[in-house]
């Protein structure tokens, strides 16, 4: 029997964003955070190199706001950078406050020195302004503001628990337009429950795994875009995806990047005839930017028709590379290289989705009563290029300001009830998983040859057609079947797919991570790419 449930605040996801929001909502709401997996399940648990803030006497806001206005390649909101880099020292504070073991700057002594943190720097950021802890700083951040959470008896944390759609009064054909809850799939029971919610906060991470190569945990499947768009909230500047030049390339490895520091300690990316190639695209080499080198390798996989290229560290002392990079050469080991001595097969991977839930300086989308925070928003500070640690900040930065503001509309809004259960009276067991797994590979193949680092209209149009035919075919096995994470999963992709696709036929320019052959050159003007679904709330 599927239940029904009521709380204050539905937040949907268990990282950055949705913890801070849960433990900064005042502790007499009650509070239901939910997650598809286990907790950990997000990229937060994942991030390494840490936090960017102003925090040293020598850095400025307004540095960190050039820094990132520069980097987002034209196209980011101002005002959102402004918010977001102004608010940076209290968000941090509040993570210390929380007990984040953030790393101590030896130099100004042990634990009595205050805010005296080590802060290291970062591509495009001209100050030392990431506070990190050591190098696995997601970790250590969502064990801490997990263990808070736990104390919290007001926050229940739901894992193994999808959200399947948003309830909306539109969609039960009420007057208005607000947000009351989510249908969720308890994996446990296999039932689809109601949650009944004052407020619901999408926090449900991004979508990288779109693609076929990826750094993010199997999670990051767009869902929160996907519900959003369906209960009728404009997207945007989807076509930006940021992808990290050098993920490990084996059967077994997933989502293993290989940190940037190897080519910055010497090592050459190379073809499988052990010839160099990126003197050819940068007189930078190995050492040009992200999007070059990302760029240049998925020419030369072209080009070539090869599976990966190599990063070679080899002709280093072994003992500089394990001192240097003990993870990877650990990691590099399970999967029998010996990085002292063989080259690295590698793939760029998508990484970060830059665009998404169109929202306000307080997470609100355009539906009434429903957030959005954290990779699954689109605030306007990433523009064209995410700039690195900013997106950790991000989340911080608007779940506290959509607390705020819920906190604020508390007096006027009463939970919501006599929601209808989720009908599944008309669909069966399905006995064709096969379709499932078969459109998934397809949808992540064509994507990554199709949309990702460099792109045609050819390619698109291509896409298009493919997508549109995948969607028909897993609408009607949506409507027909019981509903399973997989399929719940593969949805969601394949609409952000295609939403991703339609923003990229739009933009007629290369700017930032949006790279097309057939459109070279930047417009002189930048704008962004919001896309209005057919039930537009607004
Ligand atoms: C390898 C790696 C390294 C990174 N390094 C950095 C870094 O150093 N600095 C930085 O600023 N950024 C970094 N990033 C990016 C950053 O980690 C993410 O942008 C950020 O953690 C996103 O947090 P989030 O709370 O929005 O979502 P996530 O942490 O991704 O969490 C998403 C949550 O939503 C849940 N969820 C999703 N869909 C559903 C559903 N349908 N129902 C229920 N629950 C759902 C998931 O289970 C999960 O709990 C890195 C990312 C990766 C992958």
């Amino acid at each position: 029997m599927s239940q029904h449930f009521q709380h204050d605040v539905l937040v949907i996801g268990s990282g950055a964003a949705g913890l801070t929001l849960a433990l900064t909502l005042p502790s007499h709401l009650r509070i239901a955070v939910l997650s598809k997996g286990d907790l950990a399940n997000g990229s937060t648990y994942w991030a390494q190199g840490g936090v960017a803030a102003v925090l040293d006497d020598t850095d400025t806001v307004e540095s960190h706001v050039e820094d990132t206005l520069v980097a987002g390649g034209g196209l980011c909101k101002e005002e959102a950078v402004r918010f977001t880099v102004e608010h940076s020292r209290e968000a941090i504070q509040w993570l210390i406050e929380q007990g984040v073991p953030f790393t101590r700057d030896e130099k100004h002594g042990g634990e009595d020195s205050g805010f005296e943190f080590h802060l290291t720097r970062e591509g495009g950021h001209s100050h030392r302004r990431i506070i990190h802890a050591a190098d696995a700083t997601g970790a250590a951040i969502f064990n801490t503001l997990l263990a808070q959470a736990r104390q919290r008896s007001n926050i229940e944390l739901l894992e193994q628990h999808v959200a399947v759609d948003l309830i909306t009064e539109r969609k039960l054909g009420l007057p208005g337009q607000r947000c009351l809850g989510a249908y969720v799939l308890n994996r446990g029971t296999g039932q689809v429950d109601t949650y009944a919610a004052r407020f619901t906060a999408l926090a449900s991470g991004g979508a990288a795994k779109v693609y076929l190569y990826t750094s993010n945990p199997d999670g990051a499947c767009g869902d929160g875009i996907a519900m959003a768009w369906r209960a009728g909230c404009r997207v945007g500047n989807l076509e930006f995806n940021q992808f990290h030049p050098t993920c490990l390339y084996h059967p077994q490895a997933k989502s293993f990047l290989v940190t940037e520091a190897l080519r910055g300690e010497g090592a050459l990316l190379k073809l499988p005839n052990g010839e160099r190639f990126m003197p050819r695209f940068d007189p930078r080499a190995e050492l040009a930017p992200r999007d070059i080198v990302a760029r240049a390798i998925d020419h030369e996989m072209k080009r070539l028709g090869i599976d990966c290229v190599y990063l070679d560290i080899s002709h280093k002392p072994a003992d500089f590379i394990t001192a240097h990079f003990p993870t990877v050469y650990e990691r590099c080991l399970d999967f029998g290289i010996d990085i002292t001595r063989q080259p690295i097969p590698v793939v760029p991977a998508a990484h970060y989705t830059c665009g998404g839930v169109l929202v306000d300086q307080h997470g609100r989308t355009d539906v009434p009563g429903l957030y959005a925070i954290g990779e699954t928003s689109f605030t306007g500070l990433h523009g064209a290029n995410r700039m690195a640690s900013n997106s950790l900040l991000e989340c911080f930065v608007y779940a506290r300001s959509a607390a705020a503001d819920i906190v604020g509309q508390l007096e006027q809004v009463a939970i919501p009830t006599h929601l209808p259960s989720w009908d599944a009276s008309q669909v069966t067991d399905s006995d064709e998983d096969v379709i499932i797994a078969h459109n998934w590979d397809e949808l992540r193949r064509f994507m990554w040859d199709y949309v990702g680092i460099v792109r045609t209209n050819k390619r698109l149009q291509r896409a298009q057609h493919r997508v549109r035919l995948l969607l028909s075919e897993i609408d009607e096995f949506y409507s027909n079947y019981k509903v399973s994470r997989d399929l719940i999963e593969l949805r969601n992709l394949a609409l952000v797919a295609e939403l991703m696709i339609r923003s990229a036929m739009l933009r007629h320019e290369s700017r930032g991570l949006h790279y097309t052959l057939d459109y070279p050159e930047q417009l002189p003007e930048a704008r962004d790419t919001i896309l209005e679904p057919p039930t537009y709330a607004g």
